[in-house]
């Protein structure tokens, strides 16, 4: 085995972990007796976590390092979690203390003073924690839940398989093969096909959707759960990633999701197949504004099924976030998943962050701003691993670059000079002092790439010097 190499720093310097007293767990539930490198790995990412520092870890490929990650982190977060527990029990007796201090003080103030310390000696920590704490006991019990009713669906399948042999013993294969099929195929849907028919006939989702603020569900998704956030480069890393997971210790209580994009999760395969992750995007957005509109009259049913996502429901979504919250799955798994309860397993992972105990996705949500923030990730408080760190610079530059070429410079300067010509009398004067700056910097880019202007009465020409040409 190498050599793994641990460091830590924080904004006010660096500091070596292996001096630092911080009580280290026995054992981290690694599956096997774990080699020194291993243990290594898991103590100093242990002791990085609980001080709340950023560590820098490096380690050969081949040494456990993703089941080291794993067990290392997770232990913590269940210890965290532990600890967290304590400290509201005790934050909670001081506070009962001290409302009974403050009854005794008030006693002889009127009510309402009385009232107003109280909800003065409320203390935030307490609150915080207490959210949090009821957050993860309703998860726990619907995990409960949505894992106890599994097995009876496999029953009832079982079931319906033996009727279904014992009445068609005589049929003729070709007939016997059709009618498995269709059967296979309503119970895969997990509901009769018709449901969804009528379903469509109701504009309620979006209703639904802004009463989610009222059900306990969305009460549980408001509140975010200390989680991991797990990130690496490609969805590949991030599938091999959540296998280990499923192969550890911590696979059956811990809930985990994965992120993706459109282009990876979508399954409508109307929009899936514009195999253009910008497309994707758009059409998708694009469909649930349809969704947003109030349909008139007669045609209602005919704009709901030609314009809006079939699988942008949100019942069905809301069951499928509970199933992937309740058995883990890479993205290849929640897509299967959410084909058969035909929900959109993209949305669906976006409703189960807040619940999610680890979340695992790719470089790009995390690192740009509007996307992270359109998923709803909320850093504070969680952390944060990246794996293949090295890859960060070059993904960073990637995110925030763009390329543009000489040709589409020079037909956007033409386009815009035109339309301010065009215009001019009739744009307001900020807006056409806007046209102009952005004509300026065109000028000066397509100037920066050799271009040449050329004014001949209305028109402009613009050259390129062959070798500058992009
Ligand atoms: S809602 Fe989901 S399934 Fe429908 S188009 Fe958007 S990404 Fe695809």
């Amino acid at each position: 085995m190498g050599q793994v190499k641990f460091g830590s720093t924080c904004p006010t310097g660096q500091v070596d972990l292996k001096n630092v007293p911080i009580e280290i767990p026995e054992t981290f539930m690694f599956p096997f007796e774990p080699y020194d490198i291993q243990k290594g790995f898991m103590e100093h990412l242990y002791k990085a976590l609980e001080l709340g520092k950023i560590g820098i870890f490096e380690s050969p490929t081949g040494t456990g390092k993703s089941l080291s990650i794993i067990c290392g982190a997770l232990r913590w977060l269940k210890d965290h979690v532990e600890r967290q527990q304590k400290a509201l029990e005790e934050l909670m007796s001081i506070e009962n203390l001290k409302s009974e201090g403050i009854k005794e003080e008030l006693k002889s103030e009127p009510d309402w003073i009385q009232d107003f310390a109280k909800k003065q000696g409320i203390d935030e920590k307490a609150k915080q924690l207490k959210e949090e704490q009821e957050a993860r006991k309703k998860l726990e019990e619907k995990l409960k839940e949505v894992r106890t009713h599994k097995p009876n669906n496999k029953r009832k399948r079982n079931v319906l398989d033996e009727a279904f042999e014992e009445l068609f013993k005589d049929a003729p294969s070709d007939l016997k093969k059709q009618l498995a099929a269709e059967l296979k195929e309503v119970q895969s849907d997990g509901q009769p096909e018709d449901e969804d028919i009528v379903l469509d006939e109701y504009f309620s989702d979006e209703e639904s959707m802004r009463k989610d603020g009222e059900s306990d569900d969305e009460d549980l998704s408001e509140v975010h759960i200390t989680k991991i956030y797990y990130c690496s480069r490609t969805h590949s890393q991030l599938s091999q990633f959540v296998r280990e997971i499923q192969k550890s210790p911590y696979s059956n209580d811990t809930p985990v999701i994965s992120l993706g994009s459109r282009q990876n999760m979508c399954i409508n395969e109307e929009v899936k197949k514009l195999n253009s992750l910008s497309l994707i995007n758009d059409r998708c957005l694009e469909m649930q504004k349809n969704k947003d509109k109030k349909p008139k009259g007669g045609e209602a049913k005919r704009k709901k099924s030609s314009g809006n996502c079939p699988f942008n429901k949100q019942d069905p979504i809301l069951r499928l976030k509970d199933a992937t919250l309740a058995e883990i799955g890479d993205i290849e798994e929640l897509v299967k998943r959410g084909k058969q309860m035909k929900a959109c397993p993209y949305y669906a992972t976006r409703h189960a962050i807040p619940a999610a105990e680890l979340v695992a996705l790719p470089y790009n949500t995390l690192l740009h701003k509007a996307t992270r923030e359109s998923c709803g990730i909320k850093l504070k408080g969680n952390v944060v691993i990246i794996d293949e760190a090295h890859n960060l610079i070059e993904t960073i530059g990637n995110i925030y670059s763009v390329e543009v070429s000489g040709s589409q410079l020079t037909c956007a300067y033409s386009q815009l000079s035109q339309y301010q010509d065009r215009y001019r009398n009739r744009l307001k004067a900020k807006n056409l002092m806007y046209i102009k700056q952005l004509l300026f910097l065109l000028s000066t880019f397509i100037k920066c790439l050799g271009g040449r202007f050329s004014y001949v009465s209305h028109f402009i020409f613009i050259f390129f010097y062959p070798d500058k040409y992009m």
